[in-house]
């Protein structure tokens, strides 16, 4: 079986004429699916029977993810979801509202595309669950769906989706770009580009092929520690990767997109929370443009403890004194525990499928 979702407008095309259907029905079959509430090939009605009918026997469906449990965050701004997802795998997703004068609310989707994650970075929870595999495009569309389709219940929409969620999205390369394309393309989700953050632990190399993708989605690199030696504590396998390589990829991104290229840095108390630390930042990426998001580590169980207010604002202030843009990513909802991979493993205990209980930054 094979989602529509997973079909750019001009497969779609292809594919129903293959079915022996005119262009146009793409059309109706891409409204359907993005504007309306269309959850399976017989709720297209607008398709004759006998193509709808043809479409299932070509293995066709519409799939979407089934809700396993959802929690909201006290203020009702942090809603976040384990999914099951109609390839297999069960992920987080989150929605993210932030109040905006005069108009809506910011509604951030931070999406998963991976089921558990290979980086192995030590203070996170997906982390610890190891790789389990790749989330196929479809998939990931079908997240941002899951909150479009609650947010149109009240006349909202979602205006950002950030790929900070469990994975590595350039570890799962060319279902993340076939996902951002198909949420940013005017015929399907249609999402500006610029709407789009992918967030990502260090791959030069898959820096520089999503540079060369004429896309203007916004870069993350998370950088979490201002020398090799630390990074490698925190982040294992970044050991092929200097942080003076990633950087340089950061700066060739921002040279040939245009997009400035932000820092991620989650601060784990007495890990790499010290005003040496900030200083040592502070010197790398002074002149650089990049601006650093410091995102205090969510409080749960395991070796690392989240730093201290004092100490995260005494970090800040030695990066804006050395000239770097920063700000303090407020961790939305951690009493639902917001932070990725943290429901999950919350849920896997819970029924005795593993007990990692490690924090993540992201
Ligand atoms: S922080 Fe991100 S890259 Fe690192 S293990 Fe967790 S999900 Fe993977």
């Amino acid at each position: 079986m094979t989602s529509l979702l997973r079909f750019p407008p001009n497969e779609l095309e292809e594919l129903l004429v293959s079915l022996e259907a005119p262009r146009y029905r793409a059309d109706q079959v891409l409204r359907a699916l993005y504007q309306g509430g269309c959850d399976s090939i017989d709720a297209l009605i607008q398709l004759p029977r006998d193509l709808r009918e043809r479409m299932k026997t070509a293995g066709l469906t519409v799939q979407l993810p089934v809700i396993l449990r959802e929690v909201v965050s006290d203020d009702g701004d942090t809603t976040k979801a384990l999914l099951s997802l109609p390839s297999g795998p069960t992920v987080e997703t989150v929605l993210m509202q932030y109040p905006r004068s005069g108009r809506g609310p910011r509604s951030t989707v931070c999406v998963s595309t991976q089921a558990g994650c290979a980086m192995g970075c030590v203070f996170c929870a997906t982390g610890q669950m190891g790789f389990e595999r790749n989330i196929p495009a479809e998939d990931v569309v079908a997240q941002v769906l899951h909150f479009q389709r609650l947010l149109a219940l009240r006349g909202e929409h979602v205006t950002n989706v950030v790929f900070m969620g469990m994975g590595e999205p350039l570890a799962n390369y060319e279902e993340t770009l076939r996902a951002v394309r198909q949420l940013t393309d005017p015929r399907a989700f249609d999402l500006a580009q610029r709407a789009i953050t992918v967030s990502t632990v260090g791959i030069p190399r898959a820096i520089d092929r999503l540079a060369t993708e004429n896309l203007q989605v916004g870069l993350a690199i998370s950088l979490h520690a201002p020398d090799d030696a630390l990074r490698r504590r925190l982040v294992p396998t970044a050991r092929p990767n200097s942080i003076a390589e990633l950087l340089d990829s950061g700066r060739r991104y921002f040279r040939t997109s245009g997009r400035r290229v932000s820092i991620e840095y989650a601060l784990v108390g007495g890990v790499n929370d010290a005003p040496r630390h900030a200083q040592e930042l502070g010197k790398l990426l002074r002149g650089s443009g990049m601006h650093v998001n410091l995102i205090p580590l969510n409080p749960t169980a395991g070796p690392f403890v989240a730093p201290s207010r004092r100490g995260v604002r005494e970090f800040r202030r030695i990066l804006t004194e050395a000239g770097v843009n920063a700000t303090v990513r407020i961790e939305k909802g951690s009493e639902i525990a917001a932070a990725c991979g943290q429901l999950r493993t919350d849920v896997d205990a819970a029924s005795g499928r593993g007990s990692a209980a490690f924090p993540s930054p992201s």
